[in-house]
């Protein structure tokens, strides 16, 4: 609008035409530290034509509003564009909203939550601006080049127009009951199981055993994401195991990679646990055969390369609600890892289509969290009603894990059971019985490794191919050039 407006000297309704054609907002997230609000005094000092600018799209909103539904002050404060609720800030998403000719997200439940909370005002007055676009991921770097071995049995088998066409995929579902295609999907994984094991002992010292289940969450470190929930869990099965029960269950290596924001206190608690636990539990003769946890460092997509075609299982187990649309996700499936995981994001659309029978669900659902937060919810009872939460919990603040130190652990201990603002111990039970689903499964192999092709057949929809064609027809209008 400042370009058109000050120096192509156009018109203020020419401009904001030309804008509301030409501009489109993809929100990615809706946790409120990143929907940014910037302070009206800043702006003032640093952009004041900016400012002016953005005061007269904001009463050019408010007068549009006031037409629709006079008399309605608290409509007019929910949806100006200036908050004044804690000092004077602008909302940029609403700024992005008004001048935006389409609004999306990035997975089905995550634009639903857009229209329905966060942007309600706006999709009430514009309903038709509002669609969504489910994430991809570019089966180019995430198969042909991170899983070549994959890539070579796949093409032996059904050819290669899948790698332009990724929901040719679909044509390996007639091969998930052959026997002999399913020993070389297993040598496939158990190949790149060995490249991995080597490379964890490389780059932390901890030996590991291909032939175990390979449990992996690699994603920023973050309580939503509730890396604390998975290593929760990872103790109970060590005191389990320690009080010798259990032992029927499948030796797992257990797979953390992640970085979190350098002033991210929470988040280097929850790093600080994980290497904890492994440090305990690596070393303890009792169980080492049983559970190895390693933490891989410096995440970043080299390392996830090497990570996602080496998955058996892969976490995504965050809080409902909360993940907008996650891509990890998309990336194991497509590997042949199978998914436990809750009701967000594109975890939903992943277990639409590889079928509830090849998916490990557990945990509330986006609106029972909602009910929760809304209502009260007391984590402490949680707690002290299951029996294998409270050991959990109890282990930790007694130093189990901090050679006696009690107080190490004790704020993350206390944020649990006053607040627990991402109900990890109310998802607790029902994780830890999926858990017990994950182990029935791994030890049926001919079951896993249906699924796991299954789960590879079924996600070809979310290629990068296919996203990427739905913004240039429904929000950029290009059509694609013929390439001769
Ligand atoms: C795919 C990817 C992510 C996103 O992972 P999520 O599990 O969706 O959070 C983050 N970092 C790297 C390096 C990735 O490759």
């Amino acid at each position: 609008m400042r370009l058109l407006i000050d120096v192509h000297d156009m018109a203020w309704d020419e401009a904001w035409r030309l804008v509301r054609k030409t501009v489109s907002y993809t929100n990615h997230t809706l946790l409120p530290e990143a929907l940014e609000t910037w302070p009206v005094e800043l702006i003032s000092e640093v952009l004041p034509r900016h400012l002016e600018i953005i005061y007269e799209i904001n009463r050019r909103l408010l007068e549009k509003v006031k037409t629709r539904s006079p008399d309605d002050d608290a409509l007019l404060a929910r949806i100006s564009l200036i908050d004044e609720r804690y000092g004077r800030n602008v909302r940029m998403a609403y700024l992005a909203t008004v001048a935006s000719q389409h609004i999306n997200g990035v997975a089905n439940l995550h634009s639903r939550l857009l229209r329905d909370r966060v942007l309600k005002d706006f999709h009430t007055l514009d309903p038709e601006r509002f669609t969504n676009i489910t994430n991809g991921v570019t089966p180019r770097r995430f198969m042909i080049l991170a899983n070549p071995a994959l890539t070579s049995l796949i093409n032996d088998t059904i050819g290669d127009a899948w790698t332009r066409d990724l929901e040719r995929l679909q044509e390996l579902e007639e091969w998930a009951d052959n026997p002999g295609f399913q020993g070389a999907w297993h040598e496939v994984k158990s190949s790149n199981k060995q490249a991995l094991a080597q490379t964890i002992f490389k780059t932390s010292g901890i030996e590991v055993d291909p032939a175990t289940l390979f449990d992996c969450q690699i994603k920023r470190i973050h309580e939503y994401k509730r890396q604390h929930l998975n290593i929760l869990h990872i103790i109970c099965r060590y005191l389990e195991m320690k009080r010798g029960l259990r032992t029927d269950a499948p030796a797992r290596t257990l797979l953390f990679a992640g970085k979190a924001a350098p002033g991210f206190y929470s988040a280097k608690v929850i790093i600080e646990l994980i290497h904890a636990v492994a440090d305990t539990v690596n070393s303890d003769p009792d169980v080492n055969d049983k559970m190895r946890i390693a933490f891989l460092p410096n995440f970043n997509v080299s390392s996830a390369e090497k990570i996602y075609p080496a998955a058996d299982l892969s976490q995504q187990i965050s809080t409902a609600g909360m993940e907008a649309s996650g891509t990890g996700n998309m990336k194991f499936a497509l590997n042949g890892a199978l998914t436990i995981g809750t009701l967000d994001g594109a975890n939903i659309e992943i277990r639409q289509r590889v079928g509830k029978e090849n998916f490990f669900l557990f945990g509330l659902t986006e609106s029972e969290v909602a009910n929760r937060r809304a209502g009260d919810y007391r984590p402490r009872e949680r707690y002290l009603k299951d029996q294998q939460l409270r050991s959990v919990v109890d282990a930790l603040a007694d130093g189990l894990f901090s050679s006696g130190d009690s107080t190490r652990f004790r704020p993350l201990i206390d944020g649990l059971l006053q607040h627990d603002h991402f109900f990890v111990l109310e998802d607790f039970s029902t994780y830890r019985a999926c858990q017990q689903q994950v182990d029935d499964t791994w030890n049926d192999p001919t079951k896993w490794t249906r699924a796991s092709i299954l789960n590879t057949a079924r996600c070809g929809w979310f290629s990068s191919d296919r996203a990427i064609k739905e913004y240039c027809e429904r929000i950029w209008r290009v059509s694609p050039v013929p390439i001769e």
